[in-house]
């Protein structure tokens, strides 16, 4: 009979339990025991809850404290040296201090954090050097595999194939190709996987999604010989390798030919897999996992075409070598759908979170067996996808037909960026290498407090305004004391840059537990966005004209760019993410121009998960960037010359986009770039950015207070391949993880770096 399997799920718990957890360990009021009693149990529920329903073999290993890349790689002993100062491979003060640094006088900083493929959880990238010693250092996956087994728990371990963990890490100073300590690497994993072998497990899987991008020359041709070696010491165990978020296709030849037991396909990202892997023939000795229940998005499965796939692998090799699962890791999609009693109940009764899509691929199992009844499942699954194409809720007839109407000039503002930069600074009277921050300012506690009594009902609509009013007021007048040349208003009203918008516009739907794992303990809600976008009234204008009343200076306005709020939302599956993406920047292009009309003489829309976006794979990039670029110009160009607009990204390797962002046209961009020294301005060496650009001069990700010689410095060497009229000063990202006592100081010195700086350059 075929297999209901899951690949993992997530651990942050339904109330982000684990969060609190650790954060209170971190705060010293939690014991090293009581978080590992933590992490047990909250591994047990979460197993319960997927042999509640209904899941037959159960990934163990899934479960982290910070990220399981950083897992994988401690336990195969690939620890820094300057680590090992805080504890032994595994010990929680190496494990967090590779995770988030040590602060102070002697401590050390974290390693380096980048996004998981193309989604928004961020991993910590092993740094291997050439002489990395590989051993079975912590033997973490082992007692978790014994943990289930004591719960009598259907588990299988999982853990990160040793290729991918390789292409993931990063060799100290770019010396070498991580991929070369493979022979080193891998008796370390067969230590392991004998070790599990032993321990009675069925199966192993190794997760391989390095596979779904683009492989460069070579490493296809590793497999076989690593995974022979990997298949030897798991013996009895059989290895089940899985891939996701992208097509295998190309890469069957080798694959088919491996001596694994079970290989997965993301059925969901790339659909013609089976079939391209069917016309070339499966070897006995090999079942197919099929991830035919989407583990991205929180759509209900249409069980009737899901069950097409699985029928047609089944034909064509056997009911007993079918694995039914979801097409990825569950990771990426809120717990369960329980708590949300205030969603719409129609919108509500088209979702699934990790728990209902087990229970779906459940119930597609049962369905590949002769006579069990599923009928009355699938006809409900037929009754949601019919409610979802008929549902008035989906369809706004005004935004299809302005949709229509756009035309190419809707997308290019009047003028190039030399004619409209005079009328500019002309208008915000700014001087060269003129100063502002990028848009948020520390986030108290007083304001959290704020919030959350407005959240339960203790403050009136009119208190809490009149609260976040006198915040924007503080930062408005420290701000100007400490001499910046175009403010902001600081973000007090936002809980999170895409919820907030997703609170107002029309077409998305806010959970109220729809949390998701982005780093560490850093959870966000996703909003849902289940229909046509519209704007119904402005979302900002209220702050900003409060806060432009109070200076003489330019107060900023402060949107999330449309790609961005894509990005960082569940999207509808019934259209082209493009389509959606229109509809967003049509709503932003209107706060744009009403921002524009109340006076707002600066506007900035930030893009932070702009390269996020990109496909992994190289053939399919230019498309995306083509409709993201036309996107955030729409959303942009309703303004007058003028009218300055600012854009913002972080956390990026820009080197490979660099023509996409100037294609932008903003006014000005700030972008992150002293964490890397600068580095980042290699990329404008060789292609001359034509517009506005601050290249961040220091690092708000740190409490550290650079001083101005510091920052000053930087500014010297961007002037090296930015001239003194492009140049702006900024820190790399907003304020709102920092305190004031930090970010005053700083603001401080940065202004007297400018100064300095625009003396010399006169
Ligand atoms: N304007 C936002 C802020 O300052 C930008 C955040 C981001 O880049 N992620 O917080
Ligand atoms: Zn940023």
């Amino acid at each position: 009979m075929a297999i209901a399997a899951n690949l993992g799920f997530p651990r942050i718990g339904k109330n982000r339990e684990l969060k609190r957890q650790i954060e209170s360990y971190w705060q010293g009021e939690t014991s090293v025991d009581a978080l590992r009693a933590a992490g047990e149990q909250l591994r047990a529920e979460h197993w319960g809850l997927q042999v509640a329903a209904g899941i037959e073999s159960v990934p163990v290993g899934d479960f982290s404290f910070y990220d399981h890349v950083l897992d994988t790689a401690t336990m195969f002993g690939a620890v820094p040296e300057r680590y090992l100062a805080y504890g032994e491979p595994g010990a929680f003060g190496s494990y967090f201090a590779m995770a988030r640094g040590v602060a102070g006088p002697g401590g050390v900083a974290p390693l380096e954090m980048t996004k998981w493929f193309d989604t928004n959880y961020h991993y910590i990238v092993p740094e291997l050097r050439r002489d990395t010693r590989f051993s079975l250092a912590w033997p973490k996956l082992l007692e978790e595999y014994r943990e289930a087994r004591r719960l009598g728990l259907p588990g299988r371990p999982v853990l990160l194939g040793p290729i991918s963990l390789l292409r993931l890490s990063r060799a100290e100073h770019g010396a070498f190709d991580p991929l070369e300590l493979l022979p080193r690497l891998l008796p370390a994993y067969q230590e392991l996987l004998a070790g599990l072998a032993q321990a009675g497990a069925p199966v192993i899987q190794l997760d391989e999604p390095a596979l779904a991008g683009d492989l460069p020359q070579g490493v296809i041709e590793l497999f076989p010989s690593a995974y022979a070696a990997l298949a030897e010491a798991a013996g009895q165990a059989g290895i089940f390798l899985a891939s996701y978020f992208g097509s295998l296709a190309g890469q069957f030849e080798v694959l088919r030919r491996l001596p694994i037991r079970a290989l997965h396909l993301d059925l969901v990202r790339a659909p013609r897999d089976l079939g391209e892997l069917l016309a070339l023939g499966v070897p006995e000795s090999l079942s197919l996992s099929l991830g035919v229940v989407d583990g991205r998005n929180v759509w209900r499965t249409d069980l009737a075409r899901a069950l097409e796939p699985l029928r047609s692998a089944t034909a064509a090799v056997g009911p007993d070598r079918v694995w039914v699962t979801p097409s990825c890791s569950l990771l990426h999609v809120p717990v369960r759908l329980e708590p949300e009693r205030r969603l719409d109940p129609e919108i509500r009764g088209w979702l699934a979170f990790a728990v209902e899509k087990l229970e779906e691929v459940a119930t597609l199992r049962r369905a590949l067996e002769p006579g069990t009844a599923t009928e009355d499942l699938f006809a409900a699954s037929d009754a949601v996808a019919d409610s979802r194409k008929d549902s008035g809720r989906r369809t706004r007839p005004e935004v299809q037909q302005r949709l229509q109407a756009l035309t190419a000039g809707d997308a290019k503002r009047a003028t190039p960026h030399e004619q409209r930069r005079s009328l500019q600074s002309e208008r915000l009277k700014l001087p060269p290498l003129p100063t502002t921050t990028i848009g948020s300012f520390p986030q108290t506690p007083e304001l959290r407090r704020l919030r959350a009594e407005r959240r339960v009902g203790a403050l009136s609509e009119e208190q809490y305004e009149e609260g976040i009013r006198g915040e924007i007021a503080r930062v408005i007048r420290l701000q100007e004391e400490i001499g910046l040349d175009v403010l902001v208003h600081g973000e007090a009203e936002r809980n999170d840059m895409v919820e907030y918008f997703g609170e107002q516009l029309e077409g998305f739907a806010v959970t109220a537990q729809g949390w998701v794992q982005s780093y560490g303990t850093r959870c966000v809600k996703p909003p849902i966005i289940y229909g046509d976008v519209r704007r119904a009234e402005p979302m900002t204008v209220k702050w900003l004209s409060y806060a432009q009343s109070l200076t003489d200076r330019p107060v900023k306005g402060m949107l999330t760019g449309p790609v961005t709020i894509l990005q960082w939302s569940f999207v509808r599956d019934d259209q082209p993410r493009r389509d959606t993406c229109r509809q967003i920047a049509l709503a932003i292009r209107d706060e744009v121009r009403d921002l524009e009309a109340a006076g707002i003489r600066a506007i900035q829309i930030d893009e932070p998960a702009f390269r996020e976006g990109l496909p992994l794979r190289r053939d399919e990039r230019d498309d995306y960037l083509a409709w993201a670029v036309e996107c955030f110009r729409l959303a942009t160009s309703g303004v007058s010359d003028e009218t300055q607009i600012h854009s913002h990204m972080c956390y990026s390797e820009f080197n490979d986009i660099v023509d996409a962002i100037a294609r932008l046209d903003a006014d000005v961009i700030s972008i992150e770039a002293s964490r890397s020294d600068m580095a980042l301005l290699r990329a404008f060496q060789d292609v001359r950015y034509p517009n506005e650009i601050g290249p961040g001069v220091y690092d708000i990700h740190s409490p550290r207070v650079p001083d101005a010689q510091e920052m000053a410095g930087h500014l010297r060497q961007a002037l090296g391949v930015i001239s003194p009229e492009q140049l702006w000063v900024n820190p790399d990202c907003g304020l709102k993880t920092r305190r004031f006592e930090e970010v005053v100081p700083t603001l401080r010195n940065m202004v007297a770096a400018a100064r300095q700086v625009r003396e010399e350059t006169n």
